[in-house]
């Protein structure tokens, strides 16, 4: 059973003289990563969030493999609280009162011990590296124990050297947590890295935009 399925998707801002989305269909299964790969403006973060629930669809549908299951988002800008400490920044993600039920104290240390982060763990979030936020940002994500994992651009605003090691650090990641993952990113050598299979957004903004679904037999 499909972790998730978009089918027909559409949507045009108001205003817009072509669509942001234009039958955008998808399927991604547990435990894979899902790369879609394209140009700025070519509407990945508007599939993102429609995805996330956070933009209203002209047409189409998003369905999940159960209705239980649970999503957490990375952006680009890590958006974490700089005077806080990493652990706190982390155990964040999980206090929400939806997220309780899956959130305990031992998870978080878990989670610093599996992100590399143990030693920083009581270190205020303004000292870190931009990697190392982009890390506490992921273990945030990661905290409410979610089913999918939804990126979009994460490691974009890093420097070549440190974007390389957290797509290496990411890939681990996934394989070590067998997470199912849908992540958007312009950037060819990410999608590689991390994709186990890659759809394609062409088309610069303001032209018609063509989605190439990635090969899977199985839509
Ligand atoms: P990408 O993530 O591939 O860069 P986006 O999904 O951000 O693409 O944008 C797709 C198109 O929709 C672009 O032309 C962008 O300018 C436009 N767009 C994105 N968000 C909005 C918005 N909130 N309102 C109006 N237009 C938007
Ligand atoms: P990304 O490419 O990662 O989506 P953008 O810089 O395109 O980032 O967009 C950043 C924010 O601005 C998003 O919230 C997006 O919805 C909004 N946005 C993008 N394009 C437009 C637009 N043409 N009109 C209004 N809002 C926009």
């Amino acid at each position: 059973r499909p972790a998730l399925r978009v089918r027909g998707v559409h949507k045009t801002y108001p205003g817009a003289a072509a669509p942001a989305l234009d039958g955008v269909d998808l399927t991604l299964h547990p435990g894979e990563t899902l790369a879609v790969l394209g140009p700025s403006g070519s509407g990945k973060s508007t599939l993102l969030r429609a995805i996330a629930g956070l933009e209203p669809l002209d047409r189409g549908t998003v369905e999940f493999g159960d209705p239980d299951e649970r999503l957490a988002v990375v952006f680009q800008d890590p958006g974490l609280f700089p005077w806080l400490s990493v652990r706190a920044n982390i155990a964040l993600g999980g206090r929400y009162r939806r997220n309780r039920d899956r959130f305990d104290e031992a998870h978080v240390d878990e989670l610093l011990g599996i992100l590399g982060l143990a030693e920083l763990a009581r270190t205020p979030v303004q000292e870190l590296s931009g990697g190392q936020a982009q890390r506490v940002s992921v273990g945030r994500a990661l905290a409410v124990r979610p089913d999918v994992l939804l990126l979009d651009e994460p490691f974009s605003a890093l420097d070549p050297a440190t974007r390389q090691d957290l797509q290496q650090w990411l890939r681990g990641l996934v394989r070590e947590l067998s997470l199912t993952v849908f992540l958007v990113t312009h950037d060819v050598e990410e999608a590689l890295v991390l994709g186990d299979r890659i759809g394609f957004f062409g088309g610069p903004a303001g032209f018609t935009r063509q989605w190439v679904p990635a090969r899977d037999g199985a839509t």
